[in-house]
């Protein structure tokens, strides 16, 4: 078997998978939890057997991963004998910048890239980096490739991913639109054009919907512009997070709540889109079970949500000159057909036409427009844990 272990560290998780590139298949896949806290707990599941579940102090990524290798190889969860049935690992990477447009195997010169990023990824790429060296010690001679969510938003043009401050702020500090979600949006798109042809699917709108959320514009394959911008704070109206905001009311916020400047990035990220507007939820389960129990909030929040896809579809369909398709996927875009019927009302006018029994499906790739429908509407089951993986042995194997 040619196994790839996909590694996505968070700064107190690590969650992988142990794909066999054969099939693609899962082999086993887990969650280590609470690092560094009181409680952590390791998850494993292996494809073929029982749930394991090992409770015990994991102080740093170092012993989490050191007991995800055990798990793998145990004598009776593990699903390899040693680490040579793992033949590469891929990880999950935040924020690339400008240098990283591609996967990229790792050695110490690009691990001092990655931490060039820290500044623009402080939440995620130091714990990225953390994921990346415990492999590095604890499996040496196994090649290891940092997969980032900004690479495929790297084919913008300027005039969409640079935001209108002096150029040399750009030049200087690479303040600009950076994008992220790319895994999923590479996926989305790929999977699109496998199923309908590249002919059939030139101008592409991937809709990202999940706790956090974001669309792309893809033309001919690639990125051409994209909702989240210099942090994933920017675009859609999101679980927690505001999206677009008038750079103005920052400065007026933090005066009017007397809130300095870390104490309002936090507000606008955890304490604001839908969860802000309703005060139920940031949960869609929550918001709609509320809506229909008549709270005003919980439905303003999902009407905020949804038009706001909807007059980013409409900018993307103009920045393409037309749309073939719209591709939704993320825990909400998989399973929730209110909000994908809610965002494509008023696209008639594009040629977009929804088949309400198509569309009652969850979790699964289907079309869910009409077969007159100009443009096709698909749900996309995302899987960045496979693009990460066919990235790794693209590179390695
Ligand atoms: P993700 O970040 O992609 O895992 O998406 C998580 C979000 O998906 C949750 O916060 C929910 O809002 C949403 N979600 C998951 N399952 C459903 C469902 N059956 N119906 C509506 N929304 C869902």
């Amino acid at each position: 078997m040619v196994n790839v272990l996909v590694i996505n560290a968070g700064s107190s998780s690590v969650k992988y998978q142990l794909i066999n590139m054969e099939d693609e298949s899962v082999i086993a896949k887990g969650l280590v939890e609470r690092i560094g806290m009181e409680g952590s707990a390791l998850t494993h599941t292996p494809a073929n057997g029982e749930k394991f579940k090992l409770e015990k102090p994991m102080n740093n990524h170092g012993e989490a991963i050191e007991e995800v290798i055990k798990a793998l190889v145990d004598k009776d969860h593990g699903v390899i004998e040693d680490l040579s049935g793992i033949k590469a690992i891929g990880h999950r990477v935040l924020h690339g910048g400008e240098r990283f447009t591609q996967p990229t195997i790792v050695d110490d010169e690009v691990l001092d890239g990655i931490r060039d990023y820290i500044e623009l990824g402080p939440l995620h790429n130091p714990a990225n980096i953390k994921g990346i060296e415990t492999c590095m010690e604890l499996m040496p001679g196994i090649p290891n490739v940092a997969v980032f969510d900004t690479a495929f938003h790297q084919t913008m043009p300027d005039y969409a991913y640079l935001y209108a401050i002096p150029y040399h702020v750009y030049e200087d500090h690479k303040v600009r639109k950076y994008g992220f979600h790319g895994t999923s949006h590479r996926y989305i798109s790929q999977t699109v054009i496998e199923t309908l042809g590249a002919e059939n699917a030139k101008r592409i709108i991937t809709c990202h919907l999940g706790n956090g959320s974001s669309i792309a514009a893809v033309e001919n394959g690639k990125c051409v512009d994209t909702t989240m911008g210099l942090s994933p704070l920017e675009g859609l109206v999101m679980g927690t997070r505001s999206g677009d905001i008038d750079a103005a009311a920052v400065p007026y916020l933090m005066k009017k709540l007397g809130m300095d400047a870390d104490e309002t990035l936090n507000y606008l990220n955890k304490k604001s889109g839908v969860l802000g507007i309703s005060g139920v939820s940031s949960d869609f389960r929550d918001l709609e079970a509320a809506a229909a129990e008549g709270n005003k909030m919980a439905q303003t929040a999902l009407n905020m949500f949804n038009y706001r896809i909807r007059k980013y579809i409409g900018a993307y369909a103009a920045a393409m000159g037309g749309v073939d398709v719209i591709a939704f996927a993320g825990g909400i875009g998989e399973n929730d057909m209110q909000v994908r019927k809610a965002c494509m009302e008023g696209l008639e006018f594009l040629g977009v036409e929804i088949d309400d029994e198509k569309n009652a499906v969850r979790g699964k790739n289907a079309v869910i427009s009409t077969d007159n429908s100009k443009v096709k509407v698909m749900v996309v089951p995302t899987n960045e844990e496979v693009m990460i993986a066919r990235e790794t042995a693209g590179l390695c194997l």
